[in-house]
């Protein structure tokens, strides 16, 4: 018997063309034959508005690569959601979006409501791997190291004229520039900016603050930059090691998306000693927010002083064929098709566990 599985794509989100990409790839390996388990794929859209399709207009953003065009009011309304359509005829469900509403446990919500299995992180795991200012809270606590922040309200940045300036004296005397001005709740480096004085950190937090009402600001580190991939629920495996180079000042979304900005290097060129390092702080930082299923660990290794930090958790990675993920793991010796199959391998083994 075929496992139906609900590939669940685009989302309300600055990463909306991304979760097209990885949901194509998925679809694609799901459809090939020649493992033992063949599925039969059932795609859902949520358009860029929050509106939700159904298979039709779903595999036509799929195919074409281009985002429904939506006039922009079309908040989920729950007793039309194609998930409660479709919830006797799926198996398990694979949500693949990134970013708010879909990475961050908002789509995990509704499907554990429903009694559904799903891949990746439950509700918490999805929340405090999104929002960097609770997962570096979880991240410290666990005793991982990280460069230092502060944690911004969007109400300090745009309220009135009196409390940005003494924000931004406080941000020059803890951090100092450069640093790095995020959006709390976001991915793809969407909303984030390096800034060397004053005037670009008001712009900076200007512009996150249109992204999301929960800011973070950090200290710039010069390090190089490692990711490790993790796999599994409650006894996760660590990947291989890669490396990401550039030429860009740091690793913006044109550099993530534009053919042949970034270089990936697998396995990473680093010390065993570091490599190894890098994996057992992958491993906590998924124990740490309670990540399941897959998560991409985010460091960077000072090579001068031989220090790792943490920089972020990635509870739905990038998840095309060239995505530092899925190549990770294929050079782990798990391939594509391989690695999607154990993901919802994973998936129904979380949902048979008792609560
Ligand atoms: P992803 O697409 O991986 O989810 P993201 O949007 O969550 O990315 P980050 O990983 O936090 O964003 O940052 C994006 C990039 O910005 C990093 O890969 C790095 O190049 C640069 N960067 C972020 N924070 C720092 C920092 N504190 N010091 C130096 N570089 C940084
Ligand atoms: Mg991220
Ligand atoms: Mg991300
Ligand atoms: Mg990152």
């Amino acid at each position: 018997v075929k496992q139906r599985i609900g590939l669940l794509f685009g989302g309300c989100s600055g990463e909306h063309e991304v979760s097209i990409a990885s949901a194509r790839a998925i679809a694609e390996a799901l459809a090939k034959d020649g493992n033992d388990n063949a599925y039969e794929v059932r795609l859902v859209y949520i358009a860029k508005d929050g509106s939700w399709h159904g298979p039709e207009t779903a595999e036509q953003v799929l195919q074409t690569a281009e985002p429904l065009v939506t006039r922009g009011n079309g908040g989920a309304t729950l007793a039309r959601l194609p998930v409660l359509e479709q919830v006797n005829q799926i198996d398990v469900w694979f949500p693949i979006l990134h970013g708010p509403n879909g990475e961050d446990g908002t789509v995990q919500g509704v499907l554990t409501l429903m009694q559904q299995p799903f891949v990746g992180s439950g509700v918490l795991g999805s929340a405090l791997g999104m929002d960097k200012i609770a997962m570096k809270m979880a991240f410290a606590q666990a005793g991982l190291p990280q460069v230092d922040y502060m944690a911004v309200n969007r109400s300090q940045v745009w309220s009135n004229a009196c409390v940005l300036p003494k924000l931004c004296d406080r941000i020059e005397a803890q951090l100092g520039y450069p640093c790095f001005v995020k959006p709390a709740n976001l991915g793809s480096s969407v909303g984030i900016s390096k800034v060397r004085s004053r005037d670009q950190l008001e712009t900076a937090l200007d512009n996150a603050a249109s992204y999301d009402r929960r800011l973070i600001v950090e200290a710039a580190v010069t390090a190089r930059e490692v990711e490790c991939a993790v796999l599994g629920n409650d006894m996760p495996q660590a990947s291989v090691v890669g490396e990401i180079s550039f030429d860009s000042d740091f690793y913006d979304y044109d550099t993530k998306y534009t053919a042949g900005q970034a270089a990936l290097q697998i396995p990473a060129p680093l010390p065993e000693t570091i490599s190894r390092q890098i994996q057992a702080y992958a491993v906590q930082a998924v124990q740490a927010v309670d990540a399941a299923g897959l998560a991409r660990v985010d460091f960077f290794y000072v090579e001068t002083t031989g220090q790792v930090l943490i920089n972020e958790i990635n509870t739905l990675p990038g998840f095309t064929a060239t995505s530092m993920y899925p190549r990770l793991w294929q050079a782990s010796g798990l391939s594509f098709p391989a690695l999607v199959d154990r993901l919802i391998q994973l998936a129904l083994a979380r949902a048979r566990e008792t609560p």
